[in-house]
C-alpha cells in the first residue's frame, strides 16, 4: 500500500524522527521518536493519525528521547518495539553514561521483535531486519512494497554508523550492510537516524565505506 512519511529532526545530535501513515487507514508509526515535540502530537490531531507503534531501531539514548513523553500523552499504551538484544542498553539509559549524564529512558519496551517479524500497519506491512553492528540488536524496519528502509545508525548518506562504542561490532556492522542492506533494489530508498536519506544503489556506487 501506499504510505506517507514525515521527517522531524530533533534533538542535540539531530536524530530523524520518522512518522510512517499508511493511507489507506492512517495508522501511523514513529520510529526513533528522539525528543519530545509538539509537532508531532499536533500532526498526529491535524490528520486524524492514529498510532498504532513507536518502532525503535536500537536503544542509543539519541533516538529514544521522546518515547516516555509521548507515552505519557495517550490516552491508550502505544506498543514499543525493540529487539531483544538491546534490552540491556535501553535498561542502562541508552548509552548515556558513555557521554556522562543520567537518562531514564521510561519503562522497557513491551514489543519484542526479531528478525523477520513482520507488523502490520493498516494494509501496510513492515518487516523487521536484524542488522547488528552499531548495537547488539539494531534492527531496521522495512517496506519492501513501498521500497522504503528506517536503517537507524546503521548506514548514513556515503557513512556508516560508528562501531566505537561499548556495544559495537565492526565485522556484524558490515555482515549486516552487506546481507540485509545492499540486498534489496537498489532504488529502495534508505531512511537514515541522522543527515540525508539515501538510496542502496547510491551507496552501491559512492559509499567511500563499502
Ligand atoms: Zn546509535
Ligand atoms: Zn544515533
Amino acid at each position: 500500500m501506499t504510505i506517507t512519511i514525515h521527517t522531524f529532526v530533533l534533538g542535540a545530535i539531530k536524530n530523524n524522527t520518522y512518522l510512517v501513515v499508511d493511507d489507506a487507514t492512517r495508522q501511523a508509526a514513529i520510529i526513533d521518536p528522539a525528543a519530545p515535540t509538539n509537532r508531532i502530537p499536533a500532526l498526529l490531531e491535524e490528520k486524524g493519525y492514529q498510532l498504532a507503534y513507536m518502532l525503535i531501531t536500537h536503544a542509543h539514548f539519541d533516538h529514544i528521547g521522546g518515547v516516555k513523553w509521548m507515552q505519557s500523552l495517550s490516552q491508550q499504551h502505544i506498543p514499543v518495539a525493540l529487539h531483544a538484544l538491546d534490552l540491556d542498553l535501553w535498561k542502562s539509559g541508552g548509552g548515556s553514561k558513555d557521554f556522562g549524564f543520567e537518562f531514564d529512558p521510561g519503562p522497557a519496551p513491551d514489543l519484542i521483535v526479531s528478525d523477520g517479524q513482520i507488523l502490520p500497519l493498516g494494509k501496510t506491512s513492515l518487516t523487521v531486519l536484524h542488522t547488528p553492528g552499531h548495537s547488539f540488536g539494531h534492527v531496521t524496519y522495512l517496506d519492501l512494497e513501498d521500497q522504503a528502509a528506517f536503517c537507524g545508525d546503521l548506514i548514513f548518506y556515503h557513512g556508516v554508523g560508528r562501531t566505537d562504542l561499548d556495544v559495537c561490532n565492526e565485522d556484524d556492522l558490515f555482515n549486516s550492510i552487506r546481507t540485509k542492506i545492499l540486498t534489496l533494489p537498489g532504488n529502495t530508498v534508505l531512511y537514515t537516524g541522522h543527515g540525508a536519506k539515501t538510496t542502496v544503489q547510491e551507496e552501491m556506487d559512492n559509499n567511500p565505506f563499502l
